[in-house]
C-alpha cells in the first residue's frame, strides 16, 4: 500500500548507434542514417522513463520485468513495456505526476520531434502532454554521445498515490 507522500523516481539508459536500425525515441520513428542497438527497439528515451517509473514505487527496474534473454520482448515496441509499467503502477494504486526526460544524442536534432513524443508518451501512461517532458542536448563532440557512438537518456518522475 503506498503512503500518501510523493515520491521521486530517477532512470538512466544508454544504447549503441548502428546503421541499419530504425531510430526510434519517446516512441516515434525519426529519420537517421543509424538507429539504437538493443534486444527491443532498443527506445532509450523510454527505458529510462520505465526505470524511473519503476524506480519511484521501488518495483525494481525494467531489465528484472523484461529480460533481454527472453524472446518475447526481442525486438518488440517499447512502447508496449512502458504500458505494462503503467499497468503495473495502476495495480499498485501509483498515479505519475509528472516526468522530466534529457536525451543525449549529437544528431539528429530532436527539438521538431519533441511534442510528438509528449504525447506518445502521455497517451502510454493514460496521462496529458503537459505531465511530460522531453528535452535533448548533446554531446559537445565529446565522449561516446558526442562521437556519435551512442544515445543515452536520463529521467525523473513524480508518482502519488491515487
Ligand atoms: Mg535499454
Amino acid at each position: 500500500m503506498p503512503s500518501a507522500l510523493p515520491r521521486v523516481g530517477f532512470g538512466y539508459d544508454v544504447h549503441r548507434l548502428v546503421e541499419g536500425r530504425p531510430l526510434i525515441l519517446g516512441g516515434v520513428e525519426i529519420p537517421s542514417p543509424k538507429g539504437l542497438d538493443g534486444h527491443s527497439d532498443a527506445d532509450v528515451v523510454l527505458h529510462a522513463l520505465a526505470d524511473a517509473l519503476l524506480g519511484a514505487a521501488a518495483l525494481g527496474d525494467i531489465g528484472r520485468h523484461f529480460p533481454n534473454t527472453d524472446p518475447r520482448y526481442k525486438g518488440i515496441s517499447s512502447l508496449i513495456l512502458l504500458g505494462h509499467v503503467a499497468d503495473l503502477l495502476r495495480r499498485h494504486r501509483f498515479a505519475v505526476v509528472n516526468a522530466d526526460i534529457t536525451l543525449l544524442l549529437e544528431a539528429p536534432r530532436i527539438a521538431p520531434h519533441a511534442d510528438r513524443m509528449r504525447a506518445t508518451i502521455a497517451r502510454a501512461l493514460d496521462i496529458t502532454p503537459e505531465q511530460v517532458s522531453v528535452k535533448a542536448t548533446t554531446g559537445e563532440g565529446m565522449g561516446f554521445v558526442g562521437t556519435g557512438e551512442g544515445a543515452a537518456a536520463y529521467a525523473a518522475v513524480l508518482l502519488m498515490s491515487s
